[in-house]
C-alpha cells in the first residue's frame, strides 16, 4: 500500500477557484495539497493577437475579483499578458425600444471590469502556486475516491495512480460536475435552463468601444465581450445562449453562414461579423448545493453553484467563496482550530449562501422576463429599462452591485 501523506487542506481541482484558494491559504503555516486531473506544468500562453489564439472561454472579472487576484499576486501577470478593460455596458431588448447604458463614469470608476481569457487567469495563479513551498501540487492526478478516516474527523483521498492523502479539510473545487460533491452525498437543487451557450471569438468590422454589449432575444441573450486587438482588427468573445433546439443548426453552419446569422441576431451593431473561430457549446444548468459544508468537507465555486452566464457572475461568486473560506480557515488556524471543524465551515456557508442565492434568483428573473412575448410584459420591461436608466441613484446601485462593490 502506498504511503499516506497528511495535509491540513487538500483541494481537488486547480481551475480558477482551486488554484486561487491554494494561494490564498499559503504562507500561514498550513500544509496544502492541490490535486488536478490535467497537467499543471507551466505552458506558454500564445502571444499572437489573432482569431485562432484567443481562449474561447473568457470571464468578465469584476473590480472586487481583480482586487483579490492582485492580493494573490496573479493580476500582475494577467495585466502583463493581455486583458480588455470595459468601461461601458449596453443592454437592449430585441422586442422593443427599451435599453439601458452603464458607464464607469456614473460611479467614478476607471472601469466596470475586465474581460480576461480563463487560461490566462489559471496560468497566473499556477505561477504563484509553483512559487509556494507549502503547496504540494499533484499534476495529472485524478481523484478516485474520498471518504472519512475511520477514527476521526479527517478525510482520506485516493488518487487514480494509487497515491493516498489525508487532510483535515477536503475542498471540492472540481467544477460543476464535482465528484467530491457526489461521493460525499451533498444534495443539490438543479434544473436545466433548456439552453446551451455557443461560445467563440469573432472579428468584427467596427471597434467594440471597450463596451460589453448584450442583446436580449426571446430565444436567449447574446453577448459581445470586448477583447484586445491591434492594427485595426477588432475582436470580441461571444456568448450566445439559445434554446437547445436552435443550437445544433447554428453549429452545423459553415463559418460564413454562421457569421451572417450572428450579425443578424446582433442587429449589425458592430458592423459586419467578418470571421469566427471554432465554436463550442456548453449546456446551461442552474445548480445549487443545499449545504456547502460537512465536517471536514467544503464546496466552493462551481462545485457549490452554477448560474446562467448572462451577467458573467459565475467565477466572481466563486472567487468570493474562496476569499471567505480562506479567511475563516486562516482565522481558525490562528486560534488553533482545525480547518475541518464544522462550526468554522458553517460560518463560511452562512457568509456565502445568501449572496449566491440572491444573484442566482436575479439571473433567473432576468432570463424569465426577457423570454416573455406577451405584449404587457414586453411593454413593462422596456419601460422599466428606460425608467431605471433615468434614475441616477438606482442605476448607480445596480452598477456597484454588478461590479461586486455594492
Ligand atoms: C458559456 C459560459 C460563459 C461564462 N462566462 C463567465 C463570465 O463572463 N464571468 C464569470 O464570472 N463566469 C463565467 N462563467 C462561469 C465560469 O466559467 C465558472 O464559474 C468557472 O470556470 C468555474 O471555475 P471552477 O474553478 O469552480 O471550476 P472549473 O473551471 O470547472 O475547474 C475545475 C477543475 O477541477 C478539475 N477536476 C475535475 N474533476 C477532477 C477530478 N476528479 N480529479 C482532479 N481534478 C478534477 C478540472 O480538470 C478543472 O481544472 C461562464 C460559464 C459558461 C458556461
Amino acid at each position: 500500500m502506498a504511503d499516506t501523506r497528511h495535509f491540513d487542506v487538500a483541494i481537488i481541482g486547480a481551475g480558477i477557484a482551486g488554484s486561487a484558494l491554494a494561494k490564498a491559504l499559503s504562507g500561514r503555516g498550513l500544509a496544502i495539497a492541490l490535486v488536478e486531473a490535467q497537467s499543471l506544468a507551466p505552458s506558454q500562453l500564445p502571444a499572437e493577437l489573432d482569431l485562432e489564439h484567443f481562449d474561447p472561454r473568457v470571464s468578465a472579472i469584476t473590480p472586487r475579483s481583480k482586487s483579490l487576484l492582485e492580493d494573490l499576486g496573479a493580476w500582475q501577470s494577467i495585466a502583463a499578458y493581455r486583458q480588455c478593460a470595459y468601461r461601458h455596458m449596453t443592454v437592449w431588448d430585441a422586442e422593443g425600444t427599451g435599453g439601458i447604458e452603464f458607464d464607469c463614469a456614473d460611479v467614478n470608476a476607471p472601469a466596470l471590469g475586465h474581460i480576461v481569457e480563463n487560461r490566462a487567469i489559471v496560468s497566473a495563479l499556477l505561477e504563484q502556486v509553483a512559487g509556494s513551498a507549502d503547496i504540494v501540487a499533484y499534476s495529472n492526478a485524478r481523484l478516485q475516491d474520498c471518504s472519512r478516516v475511520d477514527a476521526g474527523a479527517g478525510m482520506r483521498v485516493q488518487l487514480e495512480d494509487g497515491a493516498v492523502l489525508e487532510a483535515d479539510l477536503l475542498v471540492a473545487a472540481d467544477g460543476a460536475l464535482s465528484r467530491v460533491r457526489e461521493m460525499m452525498g451533498f444534495s443539490t437543487r438543479e434544473w436545466d435552463y433548456g439552453h446551451r451557450a455557443i461560445v467563440t471569438t469573432v472579428q468584427v468590422e467596427r471597434s467594440h468601444q471597450d463596451t460589453c454589449w448584450q442583446r436580449f432575444l426571446t430565444s436567449g441573450p447574446l453577448a459581445f465581450l470586448p477583447l484586445p486587438g491591434e492594427d485595426g482588427r477588432n475582436y470580441c468573445s461571444i456568448v450566445w445562449s439559445l434554446r437547445d433546439d436552435l443550437v445544433d443548426d447554428l453549429l452545423a453552419l459553415d463559418e460564413r453562414a454562421f457569421c451572417t446569422e450572428l450579425e443578424r441576431a446582433f442587429e449589425g451593431s458592430l458592423g459586419a461579423v467578418l470571421h469566427c473561430a471554432p465554436r463550442f457549446a456548453f449546456p446551461l444548468r442552474q445548480r445549487h448545493a443545499i449545504d456547502y459544508v460537512q465536517a471536514g468537507v467544503a464546496l466552493v465555486a462551481d462545485a457549490a453553484h452554477t448560474i446562467h452566464p448572462l451577467a458573467g457572475q459565475g467565477i466572481n461568486l466563486g472567487l468570493q467563496d474562496v476569499a471567505v473560506l480562506a479567511e475563516e480557515v486562516l482565522a481558525g488556524h490562528a486560534r488553533g482550530v482545525s480547518p475541518g471543524r464544522l462550526e468554522l465551515l458553517r460560518r463560511y456557508q452562512r457568509r456565502r449562501k445568501g449572496e449566491n442565492l440572491l444573484m442566482m434568483a436575479a439571473m433567473d428573473g432576468f432570463k424569465a422576463l426577457f423570454e416573455q412575448q406577451a405584449l404587457p410584459l414586453r411593454w413593462l420591461r422596456n419601460a422599466g429599462m428606460r425608467g431605471v436608466g433615468q434614475m441616477g441613484p438606482i442605476k448607480q446601485q445596480l452598477i456597484r452591485r454588478a461590479m461586486g462593490v455594492g
